[in-house]
């Protein structure tokens, strides 16, 4: 393993699509010096973009250039491409055992992985993300597995990378977790932008311009969350709260848990974690 003079880890990107940007520009921005930065990214196009935004980190078409002697791999292609990258990669990878491997390729067990890997004589440390895409602005969510042989040292580690992005790191215990952690933050984004469009729509529908519907549903869906967060109180306190008998947020709870909003969320929760495990 090559490490740095300073002990801080070598980190190799494979694919600097999204994902890979937000974790390598929080990174940065948290002051990762960029020599110990790499990534490998097939497009020219994205890759010359990638180095034009971050001068100093090394950049290569090559996986294996850039596996090289580092301490931590972090898999960020499309998981349709993550078996060719792994068996790609396996004849490097086996001259570094020691190197951490993440990946975030939705839906692709750890198992699955070392298969690929083909180590005979040894087990890759190995841990599985499902990040969601308010990483990309600092404010993600994200669920971890570790497999067994993956220390207390290296989650700690992956915590502090990850956490340049994520404000949420959530470790499971069973690896078919995932899929629930899927099914609520992974996919979960989707669902609060579904219901702040059916707000703004209605609040338009009501007389408001678009403008201020927008400011004030998004405003709303970010103070509750903020609220909640900060406050002791458990979410059924927090919306009896402001849920005065006969008044007009009884009158819209009514309404919602008239058409049974609760069962139609966690059917939604239960469809995408029941996808992610078809997927798998
Ligand atoms: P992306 O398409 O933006 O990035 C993937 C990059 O990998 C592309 O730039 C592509 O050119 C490059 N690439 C493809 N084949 C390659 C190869 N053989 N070698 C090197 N580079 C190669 O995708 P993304 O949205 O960043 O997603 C990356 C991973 O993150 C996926 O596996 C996805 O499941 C996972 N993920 C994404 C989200 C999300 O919300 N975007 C959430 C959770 C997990």
């Amino acid at each position: 393993m090559v490490s740095t003079s300073n002990d801080i880890p070598v980190i190799a990107f494979i694919g600097a699509g999204n994902m890979a940007e937000a974790v390598l520009g929080g990174l940065c921005n948290n002051g990762h010096p960029k020599s110990n930065l790499r990534f490998s990214e097939l497009l020219d196009e994205r890759r010359n973009f990638m180095s034009e935004k971050y001068p100093g980190v090394f950049s290569s078409a090559s996986n294996d250039q850039v596996v090289e002697g580092a301490d931590i791999v972090i898999f960020a292609v499309k998981p349709q491409v993550l078996r060719t990258v792994v068996t790609g990669l396996a004849p490097t990878l086996h001259k570094n055992p020691s190197a951490l491997l993440i990946s975030i390729a939705a839906g692709i067990e750890t198992s699955a992985i070392l298969n690929w890997l083909d180590a005979k004589d040894y087990q890759a440390p190995l841990i599985r993300i499902m990040p969601n895409t308010p990483a990309l602005i600092g404010e993600g969510a994200t669920g971890l597995f570790a497999t067994s042989v993956v220390t207390q040292e290296q989650k700690e580690l992956t915590e502090r990378l990850l956490g340049s992005v994520s404000k949420i790191l959530s470790w499971v215990e069973s690896e078919s977790l995932i899929d629930t952690v899927t099914g609520v933050s992974g996919s979960g984004p989707a669902y609060f932008f579904l219901m702040m469009e059916a707000i703004e729509n209605a609040g338009v529908d009501a007389g408001l311009t678009r403008e201020d519907a927008k400011a004030l549903t998004l405003q709303t869906c970010l103070g509750a969350a903020r609220m909640a967060q900060e406050s002791e109180d458990d979410l059924t306190t927090l919306r009896k709260k402001v849920t005065s008998p006969n008044g007009t947020t009884e009158a819209a709870i009514k309404s919602m848990q008239g058409a049974n909003i609760e069962n139609i969320l966690r059917d939604a929760v239960f469809a995408a974690t029941d996808r992610s495990k078809e997927l798998a």
